[in-house]
């Protein structure tokens, strides 16, 4: 590209590129440093039952604290904290955390709550991983399915011997397991029954203007339709509007998780939400 531009090596050097690198350099370094020193909080969104219309479980969603940039997404640290292997004991982090809160939050005696955790490729494919969650969920007390593992498309993909037999591995212990962003990666649909997981949830990419974009409606209608032959429950993702709420419902999907009930919250606020007793207005 630079001798295309006149042969100046130094534009190999471009400013912009320097800046771009630093600012992966500065993040990194943060990144090391936050977990250390526990900067990381984990929210919870409620995950909504369609036939009830009441909580039946909660995502759980890192977030950075960050004492200087204040409240960094996981958009802009998890692709870093993947390259780096840094996931790896920020997710096992973040698992652990989820079991915690949820064995609290089940001995309050409401109903049984599963937490959903989502698990990179690098953490499933790690040796030793079902021995981890098998740890922690003796450590922390909780229930086998009441901690549900989320698991992207793409992941499920390499190394299907593999992943099959950790997927065997994990619903013998007892633990749920769903295929995150569904749509968006390279599965073939053969492997969803194969893997025998027991929710689909179908990315917020088609449900964001499924009552307006045909080809979306169409996609979603068929995932809906292709879960309920396989008996594999569907969860719908980034629900926003009565309008996408209904197609939804009118198809029988089984779950939603979106702002028309909740954003993810920090666990004070969720506990209230299931004190309360907070349910979806069905019509
Ligand atoms: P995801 O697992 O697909 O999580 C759902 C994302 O959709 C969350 O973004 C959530 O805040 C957002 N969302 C939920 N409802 C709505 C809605 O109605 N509208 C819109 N516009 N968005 C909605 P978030 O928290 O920013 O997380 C982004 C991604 O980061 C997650 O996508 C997940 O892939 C990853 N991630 C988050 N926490 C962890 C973690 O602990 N470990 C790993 N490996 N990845 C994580
Ligand atoms: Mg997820
Ligand atoms: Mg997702
Ligand atoms: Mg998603």
């Amino acid at each position: 590209k630079a001798k295309e531009k006149g042969g100046n090596i130094y534009e190999l050097y471009h400013p912009d590129m320097n800046m771009r690198s630093m600012h992966r350099l500065n993040l990194e370094i943060e990144l090391r440093k936050a977990i250390e020193r526990e900067e990381f909080m984990v929210y919870y969104q409620p995950l909504v039952d369609l036939t009830t219309g009441s909580i039946f479980g909660m995502e759980s969603l890192v977030r950075w604290k960050h004492p200087e940039w204040g409240m960094v997404s996981p958009g802009e640290f998890i692709p870093l904290a993947e390259e780096t292997g840094l996931i790896i004991p920020l997710g096992n982090w973040v698992l652990k955390q989820a079991c915690i809160q949820n064995t609290k939050w089940n001995s309050l005696g409401l109903a049984p709550l599963c937490v959903s955790v989502n698990i990179s490729v690098n953490q499933f494919m790690q040796t030793g991983f079902v021995q981890f969650i098998e740890d922690t969920l003796k450590q922390t007390g909780l229930t086998p399915n009441l901690l549900c593992l989320e698991i992207t498309e793409s992941v499920a993909m390499k190394n299907v011997s593999f992943i099959m037999e950790t997927m065997d591995k994990l619903r013998m212990l007892g633990v749920q397991i769903s295929i995150d962003d569904f749509g968006t990666g390279y599965s073939s649909l053969s492997y969803l029954k194969r893997f025998r997981v027991h929710t689909l949830k179908i990315d917020q990419s088609f449900i964001r203007d499924v009552t307006t974009d045909e080809d979306n409606a169409a996609i979603v209608t068929a995932l809906i339709a292709m879960s309920q032959q396989l008996k594999i429950k569907s969860l719908a993702e980034g629900v926003e509007t009565p309008e996408q709420l209904a197609f939804l419902r009118e198809r029988g999907c089984n779950e939603i998780q979106g702002y028309i009930f909740s954003t993810p919250l920090p666990a004070e606020s969720f506990e209230n939400l299931i004190k309360e007793k907070k349910t979806l207005y069905l019509h």
